[in-house]
């Protein structure tokens, strides 16, 4: 079984990374940030309750995400592994997962990434609506185009990338991702990936790490 968690900074490239090794491993990848999306672009109720919290950089509340992510994973696809891309942010939220039947982690990959370098991506990072691409601004002809993966014409920023949330967000998660990091080194389940190279080093660097050539 193949149960991943990529855990990073926001705009480390833990989303670009856990699609591609759930490509290369046939597993679904599960990201907390996508269901929260899908749920307001839907007009759910979790949906509307989650983004009064996204749209100010803050955490969900851990009962809202934990009990999303819980269910999610224990949906039919994800018997042959997942991958979890933005979950666990809290130690509690780790702590649940441990606790799940279903939530056995083999590996937690952990993309390192300075905040300077994180504030420039997450300036110039372009996100596709209608197939979650994440794209830069550099590699699209403004934002009116369609998306160069889908074709669609639903390129947006993400109103969470505005530079005074990102600020917030950085300083939310950073003491945060330091207790994930130190609780998964003393499960000897984490290993670390430099982040700041070219994205098919950092996904060629995750494999050999995780054995798989
Ligand atoms: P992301 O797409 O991972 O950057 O997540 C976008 C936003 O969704 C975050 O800034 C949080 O507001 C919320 N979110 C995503 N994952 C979690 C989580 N595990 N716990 C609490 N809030 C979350």
């Amino acid at each position: 079984m193949n149960n991943l968690i990529f855990l990073g900074l926001a705009g480390a490239g833990k989303g670009t990374q856990a699609k591609m090794l759930s490509g290369f491993l046939n597993v679904p990848m599960i990201s907390s940030g996508d269901l929260f999306r899908f749920h307001l672009g839907n007009k759910t109720e979790l949906g509307i309750e989650a983004n009064k919290f996204m749209s100010t950089g803050a955490l969900v509340p851990d009962n809202i995400t934990i009990n999303m992510i819980l269910k999610r994973i224990q949906e039919q696809d994800c018997k042959e592994g997942f991958i979890l891309d933005g979950f666990p942010r809290t130690l509690d939220q780790a702590e649940s997962l441990n606790k799940s039947i279903v939530g056995d982690i083999n590996t937690v990959v952990y993309i390192e990434v300075e905040e300077t370098e994180l504030l420039r991506r997450l300036s110039d990072r372009v996100i596709c609506e209608a197939c979650n691409a994440i794209l830069s601004k550099l590699n699209i002809n403004g934002m009116d185009s369609n998306c160069p993966e889908c074709d669609n014409p639903s390129l947006s920023q993400r109103q969470d990338d505005l530079p005074e949330v990102v600020q917030n967000r950085l300083k939310t998660q950073i003491p945060l991702i330091n207790r994930l990091v130190n609780y998964y080194k003393q499960k000897e389940i984490l290993i670390s990936v430099n982040g700041q190279q070219n994205k098919d080093i950092v996904e060629f660097d995750i494999q050999t790490k995780l054995g798989l050539h």
